[in-house]
């Protein structure tokens, strides 16, 4: 019998369930409110207009976790990104200058590489190979609100769903699996809670709003070096960091917290953005006129949330026969760049679950023990560096505030111990990369007794032993660069 799954979202979460699905004797229909991409990758970054997907043309840049997926499991699309511009910046050309000299490359390197490339390219690529998967199909311009729900069983079950486009009368599609891949603002945890269906909900506040403009490369000209000027950093105030990203493309992202009212209102004229910039040396030498060009207004982003749905209550799904997946299900604070990655890892999740078993509770149920086990971790790291980002935000705007001893000791212990040993021993960075790209969980690296007492050791070193270890200055105190403005220092 042919298994047919529906899913609602042809974004990173929709596309990687039709590739972690698509066999013989499955049908799978991915349905997208949204157009399908214009031919070339140029027009998809100029013209593909996107309205579920808001942050389409924000920043991203790709986690190891995600390219060592797409690169060991679907190699045709590895391929087509490259061949589509998109570059792989591996662990060796990461390195910092004093690990450079003697580094031996092993073999899990190859999982510590970036993928560099504008959103638009990543997603343009990723629908062309899935187009060329067996009995997949798309309907697009098409929006799904309500699904169909039999309630004979104990549990109710999901059996399909409506399609709604314009100019045309409701179609219905029955479905043995309904996975809602519509993303951030998916409507479907709330439709089901209409019915009494009860998807509990973990919100926290990311605490920042994104601003992000895109240039280009000039001709002839190339990217600067990879030294020690750090590419992304926190001011405290504001958040930086540029993306590199494909065909001579980079896209420059500040983040500001909520309550830096005078700066969030500012940051979005073009000019104000990049003089913020120009008073960053890692983001200055990027946009400097003579190496690179703006392509792109300013593109601002709020409402940005850590969100867990749980779908299993008491230890029974809420639900047969629908999973949610990618942001639909859990989202992080995008400055971690982790969202395109966990939803691609949730996608195949949902797919080794469903190849293992057809019972649709131990489908539900294994699901949801794998997602907890892979990507939560991850999730409540963030809430908790977030919530610290809030309250240091929140003293930056006070000039007679001085941290606790707790405050003081954790910086000390990123800035003095944490950065020089990732910048002097390549076991600590390897470890401790290995958590920031997804391939392990995030402090694994501290139950390695080796790497601990590096650690420890490096902050026991007195700092003019470690000078060389340092970064340069990030950039001037919010003091100077709100006089550098013209802003308000108080925040309103
Ligand atoms: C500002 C910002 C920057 C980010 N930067 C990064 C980064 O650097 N790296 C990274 O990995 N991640 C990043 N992310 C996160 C990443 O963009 C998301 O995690 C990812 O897009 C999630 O994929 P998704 O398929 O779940 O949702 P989406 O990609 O948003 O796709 C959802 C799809 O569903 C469709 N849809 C919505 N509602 C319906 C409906 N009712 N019916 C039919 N179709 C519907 C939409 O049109 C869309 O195509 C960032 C996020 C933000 C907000």
């Amino acid at each position: 019998m042919v298994e047919r799954v529906a899913v609602i979202g042809a974004g990173i979460a929709g596309l990687g369930v039709a590739m972690a699905l698509a066999r013989d004797g499955r049908e799978i229909t991915l349905i997208d409110r949204d157009a399908p991409p214009p031919q070339s990758i140029e027009t998809a970054f100029e013209t593909w207009e996107r309205k579920g997907v808001t942050q389409l043309r924000h920043s991203h840049v790709f986690l190891g976790r995600l390219v060592s997926l797409i690169r060991d499991k679907h190699p045709v699309l590895h391929k087509m990104l490259h061949d589509a511009g998109a570059r792989e910046i591996d662990f060796e050309e990461t390195l910092p200058p004093a690990l450079r000299d003697n580094y031996k490359r092993t073999e899990s390197d190859k999982d510590l590489a970036f993928l560099f490339s504008r959103r638009t390219t990543l997603e343009h690529a990723i629908r062309a190979y899935v187009e060329t998967l067996p009995a997949v199909r798309f309907i697009t311009g098409a929006a799904v609100r309500t699904l169909s729900i039999s309630r004979a069983a104990n549990i109710p079950a999901v059996t399909g769903l409506t399609i709604e486009r314009d100019g045309r009368a409701p179609e219905i599609l029955d479905a043995d699996i309904v996975v809602d891949a519509s993303g951030r603002n998916s409507i479907l945890t709330d439709w089901l809670r209409d019915q009494g269906l009860t998807i509990e909900e973990e919100k926290n506040p990311a605490g920042i709003l994104y601003f992000t403009r895109h240039y280009k490369l000039r001709e002839g000209q190339t990217e600067p070096p990879r030294d020690l000027t750090p590419g992304a950093g926190d001011l405290g105030y504001i958040k930086f960091g540029v993306f590199p990203a494909d065909n001579r493309h980079f896209s420059i992202t500040l983040a500001v917290p909520e309550i830096e009212t005078a700066l969030r209102a500012a940051i979005v004229k073009p000019e104000v953005f990049d003089a913020t910039c120009t008073a960053i040396p890692g983001c200055a030498r990027w946009i400097d006129p003579a190496r690179a060009e703006p392509v792109t207004k300013v593109f601002g982003m709020g409402n940005l949330h850590n969100v867990w749905r749980h779908f299993v209550r008491d230890g029974a799904p809420v639900v047969h026969g629908f999973f949610a997946v990618g942001d639909s299900a859990l989202r992080t604070n995008p400055l971690y760049g982790r969202g395109c990655s966990s939803a691609m890892m949730h996608a195949h999740l949902l797919g080794d679950v469903v190849n293992e078993t057809s019972d649709p509770t131990e489908r539900a149920l294994r699901f949801n023990t794998r997602a907890k086990r892979d990507l939560r971790p991850f999730w409540e790291m963030i809430v908790k560096q977030d919530l610290g980002a809030i309250r240091r935000a929140k003293s930056e705007q006070d000039p007679a505030y001085t941290p606790r001893w707790k405050a003081r000791w954790i910086k000390s212990f990123a800035e003095d111990a944490i950065g020089p040993a990732t910048r002097s021993n390549l076991g600590v960075l390897r470890a401790i990369m290995k958590g920031f790209h997804m391939l392990e969980a995030p402090s694994t690296w501290l139950g390695h007794p080796t790497i601990v007492m590096r650690v420890l050791l490096m902050w026991m070193t007195p700092k003019r032993a470690k000078e060389k270890l340092y970064p340069p200055k990030l950039g001037p105190e919010r003091r100077e660069m709100f006089s550098r403005l013209g802003l308000q220092q108080r925040a309103a």
